[in-house]
């Protein structure tokens, strides 16, 4: 399954919710949430000129990411009859400059000028790792073509000097670059293999997940507790009678308890204990906290004082589904004849 929303991005989010603005690492948290956030938006905004393309039974997977043999993350993967593309998308502004004697790419900005990694050699390992995957589940190979798209408008570029200029595209070159390919390579594999290669490939989408608390040294105790009111934000809403209610403005809520166990789960590795759960929605009783857990539909793993509970949803996208039957069905196909793997679903 692919998630709507990046899980590790959802984690970013999650912190920033229970993080205090006063905490020393909050304006770093935003920054790499903001960071995530831009290129997310980037990757959707070249959504746009892949559908524009005119080849019929293109299937466009966002974000697909493998762990096999190593995990790789490939923006966008373009799957069609005959051919393949992998795009690599780059949201940078300013010049972008090659030097053919450092062999280095530069962006200069305001005055300022940076070296960064060549994204041609980034999208190449991508490819060879797709290409191990691809072997070891005997899955047809096709020629697999790899771009680079700059999909800002205040890029420019100026890559004469660069060896492999013509992989390096604007995201308004894209369509009429799949149409070329189309036309250069004439259908190899049937419709309903291509559409059995992308459900494969989804149902092998690994998100990410990582213990962001530990990598930015945040402790549990720095984190604030208490359920916020679903209608003035202020905490902490106290639970009576089997739902909460806000002693600032009077709202009553049976779920306002939901977000706060959502970021609890994502912040934990999706391994809530019924203790954290407990701490953080400040209640009493512990058999109280499990029926809460329980009931808002979280899976129960384990036994005595291993027991977790995790979030069904987060667990669809961060293990494994392979040899599970998928979950989507029924396709919605759109105008242009390609179906999307975008935000989770077929659209
Ligand atoms: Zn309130």
């Amino acid at each position: 399954m692919l998630p709507e929303i990046p899980i590790l991005m959802e984690q970013y989010r999650a912190l920033l919710e229970i993080l205090p603005e006063q905490h020393p690492e909050y304006p770093n948290m935003l920054t790499y949430y903001r960071r995530q956030e831009a290129g997310r938006k980037g990757e959707d905004s070249l959504c746009y000129y892949l559908e524009q393309a005119q080849v019929p039974s293109l299937h466009l997977l966002n974000g697909l990411r493998l762990e096999h043999p190593s995990s790789f993350q490939l923006d966008w993967l373009v799957l069609g009859l005959g051919f393949r593309a992998i795009f690599e998308v780059k949201s940078h502004t300013g010049e972008i400059y090659f030097d053919a004697k450092s062999h280095q790419l530069t962006r200069t900005i305001a005055g300022v000028t940076e070296g960064f990694d060549d994204p041609l050699l980034q999208v190449d390992r991508q490819y060879a790792k797709m290409r191990t995957f691809l072997s070891d589940h005997v899955i047809y190979q096709l020629p697999t073509y790899r771009f680079v798209v700059f999909v800002n408008r205040n890029v420019i570029l100026r890559l004469h000097d660069y060896p492999e200029y013509k992989r390096v595209l604007t995201a308004q070159q894209v369509p009429s670059i799949l149409e070329a390919l189309a036309e250069q390579h004439p259908p190899v594999i049937s419709e309903e293999a291509n559409q059995a290669i992308a459900h494969f490939l989804v149902n092998n989408h690994r998100e990410r997940m990582a213990s962001i608390l530990e990598k930015h040294h945040i402790l549990w105790d720095d984190l604030i507790k208490g359920v916020p009111c679903p209608n003035c934000s202020r905490r902490s809403m106290n639970r009576t009678r089997m739902r909460w209610q806000c002693e600032y403005c009077d709202t009553r809520s049976t779920d306002a308890h939901l977000p706060v166990l959502y970021y609890l789960a994502l912040l934990t590795g999706n391994q809530l204990t019924k203790r954290l759960v407990q701490s953080f929605l400040q209640i009493e009783s512990g058999e109280a906290t499990r029926k809460l857990i329980t009931r808002a539909g979280y899976v129960k793993f384990g036994v005595k004082k291993g027991v977790y509970y995790s979030h069904p949803y987060i667990l669809a996208a961060t293990k494994n589904e392979s040899g599970h039957k998928s979950q989507k069905s029924g396709h919605k196909t759109i105008e242009s004849g390609h179906k999307i793997y975008k935000s989770g679903h077929e659209i």
